[in-house]
């Protein structure tokens, strides 16, 4: 055995700097691993939600103060929707949020656990994971082993912890399909706003515009993978046609300079109501497929359950037990907190996103809009 933790934190994503940050105080010999060097890209939409800043703030003013001034960052105030016959409806939101490439977000979170007594290690990957005696064994890929006494999965949507001690099927958990690239210069952008086009081509789906700082913007579209299994749809294709010629997108990037290629990713959005705990492990974040079907959106759930994580955490150590049935407890108040309305929201997703013409009609009712937001 080379080294041994109390607690082993996979990933270094928002789920797992925030788990790192919250047993800050906590007294145990904490390890965050993360196979990449950061800062490293994320394909994401970029835009950071606002229970985000209200953790943050929660956990510590100064990090939340920090966060909130960060400057490469565009502020955003409003969602602007536009149905498939193009009209739109926009909700303001109360909560301060902003869109920040994640390369730089991801980045300033992990340089916050770099100031605490963390062990940060970063281009090595967790490669195995199993069980031993009063513990659970990490094998990295340089061959390293490494024990620890709990284990917390916030490796993301690919999670090693959720194949290898949950068991879990991670292709089930992946339904919603997305692209996104980076444009410079789009005309007729909002700084403020973020935009959401629904057009019959890309449903149950919808293209998005989110602005970042300096000019650029976030541009991509995402789809509900079942509903469109007997259609061959070709994500590159599909977004490079949107751009080029669909006739309410297409002007306005006449002049806009494209600055990355398109990638796209599976997002695991939540389906279905796995447990998220088991002996010695809990998972956070992407690795429990914390994604709100509708919203899509999944760095504030990731940083939340990070935050309970760890909670419950410092509660096993108190303890002296790491069982499943103790560890149920995050379970519970995770399924409360989100999954509840998760498994509404999916069922919402599938009915309307699916035809044109409800869509044309739910944006004819703003309270109908705020309430499928809200669920
Ligand atoms: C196209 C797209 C658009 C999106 N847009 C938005 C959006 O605008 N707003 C929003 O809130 N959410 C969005 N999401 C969802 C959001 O990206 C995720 O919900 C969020 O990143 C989850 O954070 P996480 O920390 O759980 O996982 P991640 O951010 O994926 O972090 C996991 C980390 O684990 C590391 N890792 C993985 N495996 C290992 C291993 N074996 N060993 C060591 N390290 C490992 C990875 O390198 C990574 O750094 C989008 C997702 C996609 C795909």
């Amino acid at each position: 055995m080379n080294q041994e933790f109390d607690v082993v934190i996979i990933g270094a994503g928002p789920a797992g700097t925030t788990c790192a940050l919250a047993l800050k105080d906590a007294g145990l010999k904490v390890a965050l691993f993360d196979k990449e060097l950061f800062p490293r890209d994320k394909i994401c939409g970029d835009a950071i939600p606002g229970p985000a800043f209200k953790l943050m703030d929660k956990m510590d003013t100064s990090w939340g103060k920090s966060l909130r001034s960060y400057a490469d960052s565009s502020s955003v105030k409003y969602s602007k929707g536009f149905s498939p016959n193009g009209k739109s409806f926009t909700v303001g939101w109360e909560t301060f949020s902003y869109n920040s490439k994640r390369e730089d977000f991801d980045s300033f979170l992990l340089k916050l656990v770099a100031e605490t007594e963390t062990s940060v290690y970063q281009n090595q990957r967790v490669d195995t994971v199993s069980y031993i005696d009063n513990g659970v064994l990490c094998t990295l890929d340089s061959g390293e082993r490494i024990k620890a006494k709990l284990v917390i999965g916030c490796d993301g949507a690919r999670s090693i912890v959720s194949r290898q001690l949950a068991n879990y099927d991670i292709k089930e958990e992946a339904p919603f399909l997305a692209m996104r690239t980076y444009y410079n210069n789009v005309q007729g952008l909002e700084a403020d706003t973020n935009e959401f086009h629904f057009f019959k081509e890309i449903m149950p789906g919808y293209f998005w515009i989110f602005p970042l700082a300096n000019g650029w913007a976030n541009v991509g579209f995402g789809f509900l993978r079942p509903y469109n299994s007997k259609r061959s749809l070709n994500m590159r294709k599909t977004l490079e046609e949107i751009i080029s010629s669909h006739p309410r997108i297409a002007p306005r990037f006449i002049n806009a300079s494209l600055e990355d290629k398109a990638k796209g990713f599976a997002l695991p959005i939540s389906t279905k109501n796995r447990k998220l705990v088991g002996e010695r492990y809990l998972l956070c974040g992407d690795a429990a497929s914390l994604i709100n079907p509708i919203g899509g959106h999944g760095i504030d759930t990731a940083m939340w359950s990070g935050y309970l994580a760890a909670q419950q955490a410092v509660k096993c150590f108190e303890k002296d037990d790491f069982s499943s049935d103790f560890l149920n407890e995050y379970n519970e108040l995770i399924h409360k907190k989100y999954k509840k309305g998760f498994n509404r929201s999916y069922k919402a997703a599938k009915l309307t996103m699916t035809s044109p013409r409800l869509m044309n009609a739910i944006f004819n009712n703003g309270k109908l809009i705020k309430k499928l937001i809200d669920i």
